[in-house]
């Protein structure tokens, strides 16, 4: 249970007799119905939206009782519908399963029912193919998959084609639900659904096939785009006319290792249903805000999250890839196998190979205190410098993002700052918080002890979005000075930007080396700031580089949609560039994984 936080007093002149008030819902946060998915789309900067997580459950219709007796439950045509699919599930795993014997020790191993221990794979019995964790406390469990060692490089084969048979093709009943992204829309000629690793394989070999028969009547190559949860920014991970490879299916969250907390991810999962399953353990790991986001584009690019002071980068924890290479071959990187390509995988990954699963040691997560405070943000550039410096003065439990909207005719600009403590001690948390009340005039304030997984909640919202969506812009800074805050707050007030967020990148992010990773902006940056517009994607992009580029120091791959070349040296600074070319040179000297920021 939710516990309330002791609340620390704002200033009477600022807030006069109110106190920290619980976050509603957020414990309750689950899976919501078709028709709140719909209303719940956020957006980057949204972040997790507690009140709009509220018990979903308690506004479904309930079936009268007289329909029911009548046998007109449309629960239990669900059931009978999910029962069929479970059973064509079910038949295909088993082909899988035959495959998966004539190519020994390759891709994930068949799912032996020595890896279904008292560990529940949750949702198979519904007929749900969502994240599981299984091997509990059992370390012999992991050790399918640690015997695959002696044999890690190896090429599958398997007739590409066949891919293209399972494939969805506009027209197909569940192409609408397949062809776009969370924020863009894609009408692909083929998608393309994987199962396991050999499927990526097999997709893979059947795009490049396509592609070398020139099989595409618009300009250049046949787009090949690679989808893991479909919250990319840009876009990319769908296209028009050309393939998808879809990841979505590869969901599955493996304990390894409980003694050092490893666990290994399927790069489909999406990072709400991964916080739930290792919150089994009490364990967490720190992704983004958004638990709908993807473990396989997150996971290649850095994870900015709500405990990143504390604990640093998603691909901070990361220890193993399993990626597809262009030419198929299967290969599991780690600082001893392949050290180069796993030093890429950490912030450039989607340029190199195919993540079909990553494996991170997670860390042990008590419940955590979530805060939400409103602030009035007339005075922008005053609010941002304010807030600053207390993030930056707060102890590394505290990590904190700020969403600000700009004021319309009367009403003035708003700004939410999201706060987690990552503990729960709650003086700690009273402490660290107190300062949060005074950087600005707080129109509303509630904490709250919630397990971190609530904070992440999955909402699973369909990706139906059509249309190219808005302009993402991002560059990374040190501080919010009296000069940094100015150039945001004019970019805020002046450049069109309808939303802007700024997130906490101190702390433990900073820990690491810059060459540590190719996220590689670690020299002392404290803040990611974006903007969101939807204007001319032009004048957005001038306005924002008008006003940023003066004080930026970098900028974060995942929360941008400009495609201007010239940009890659902001995102892969020097010599990070260098060497992640000298990869590409070597893992994809064709330049198939050719969506994102152009290696070569
Ligand atoms: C609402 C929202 C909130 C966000 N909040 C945050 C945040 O707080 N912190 C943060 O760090 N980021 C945040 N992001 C950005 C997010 O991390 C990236 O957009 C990420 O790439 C999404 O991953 P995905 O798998 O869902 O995306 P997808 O759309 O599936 O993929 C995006 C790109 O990643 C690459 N990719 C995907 N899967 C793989 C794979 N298996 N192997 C190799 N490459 C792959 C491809 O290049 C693809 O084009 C947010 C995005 C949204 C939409």
């Amino acid at each position: 249970m939710a516990r309330r936080v002791q609340a620390p007093h704002a200033p009477a002149h600022r807030f006069p007799g109110r106190r920290l008030a619980p976050v509603h819902g957020l414990p309750a946060a689950r899976r919501p119905g078709p028709r709140q998915r719909r209303d719940r789309r956020g957006g980057p900067g949204s972040g997790p939206r507690p009140a709009r997580g509220a018990a979903p459950a308690q506004r479904q219709r309930p079936v009268p009782a007289r329909r029911r007796r009548l046998g007109h439950d449309p629960r239990r045509r669900r059931d009978r519908r999910s029962r069929r699919a479970l059973g064509r599930r079910a038949r295909a795993a088993r082909a899988r399963g035959r495959r998966r014997h004539i190519h020994p020790g390759v891709g994930r191993p068949a799912r032996p029912h020595h890896l279904r221990p008292g560990g529940r794979a949750r949702g198979a019995r519904a007929g749900r193919s969502r994240a599981c964790v299984v091997g509990h406390g059992d370390r012999t469990r992991a050790q399918p998959t640690r015997a695959r060692a002696p044999q890690r490089r190896h090429r599958l084969r398997r007739d590409p084609r066949s891919a293209a048979r399972r494939g969805r093709r506009a027209g197909d009943r569940d192409y609408a639900h397949q062809r776009s992204g969370y924020i863009r829309g894609g009408n692909p000629g083929l998608v393309l659904r994987a199962h396991d690793a050999q499927d990526v394989v097999e997709g893979l070999g059947f795009a490049r096939e396509q592609q070398a028969r020139g099989a595409w009547d618009g300009a250049g190559r046949l787009p090949f785009s690679v989808r893991s949860g479909g919250h990319g920014i840009s876009g990319l991970s769908t296209n028009d006319g050309g393939i998808v490879l879809d990841l979505k299916a590869l969901d599955e969250v493996t304990v390894l290792d409980p003694a050092s907390r490893r666990v290994r991810i399927g790069a489909g999962a999406t990072w709400g249903h991964v916080a739930e399953a290792l919150a089994e353990h009490g364990w967490g790991m720190s992704s983004g805000d958004f638990g709908d986001v993807g473990v396989g584009g997150l996971a290649t690019a850095g994870g900015i999250g709500f405990m990143g002071r504390k604990h640093g980068l998603t691909i901070d924890h990361a220890v193993a890839y399993d990626v597809v290479l262009a030419d198929g071959t299967l290969v599991h990187a780690t600082a001893d196998e392949h050290p180069d390509l796993f030093w890429g995988m950490r912030g450039a990954g989607g340029g190199l190979g195919i993540v079909t699963a990553v494996e991170l040691e997670v860390y042990e997560v008590p419940p955590v205190v979530l805060a939400v405070m409103l602030y009035d943000a007339s005075d922008a550039r005053g609010l941002l410098e304010a807030w600053g410096t207390a993030v930056e003065e707060a102890p590394r439990e505290l990590t904190s993002f700020l969403t600000l909207q700009p004021g319309r005719g009367e009403t003035p600009g708003l700004a939410q700052a999201m706060t987690v403590i990552a503990s729960d001690d709650v003086r700690l948390a009273e402490r660290a918080l107190e300062p949060l009340l005074r950087v600005g005039p707080v129109l509303q304030q509630q904490a709250q002890l919630a397990p971190y997984a609530a904070v992440v909640a999955p909402q699973d919202a369909p990706h139906v979005s059509d249309g190219p969506g808005g302009t993402f812009r991002n560059t990374l800074v040190d501080h919010l000075d009296d000069r940094t805050a100015r150039a945001a707050a004019d970019a805020f007030e002046t450049g069109g930007f309808q939303m802007f967020q700024v997130r906490a990148v101190g702390g433990a992010v900073n820990d690491l080396a810059s060459d540590a990773t190719a996220y590689a902006h670690r020299d002392g940056q404290q803040f990611d700031v974006s903007g969101v517009g939807f204007g001319h994607p032009g004048l957005l992009d001038a306005a924002w580089d008008t006003a940023m580029d003066p004080v930026a120091h970098g900028e974060y791959v995942s929360l941008s949609t400009d495609r201007r070349p010239e940009r890659i040296e902001r995102v892969y600074p020097g010599a990070t560039l260098e060497r992640l070319r000298d990869l590409k040179r070597r893992y994809d000297p064709e330049n198939v994984f050719d969506r994102n920021l152009p290696l070569l």
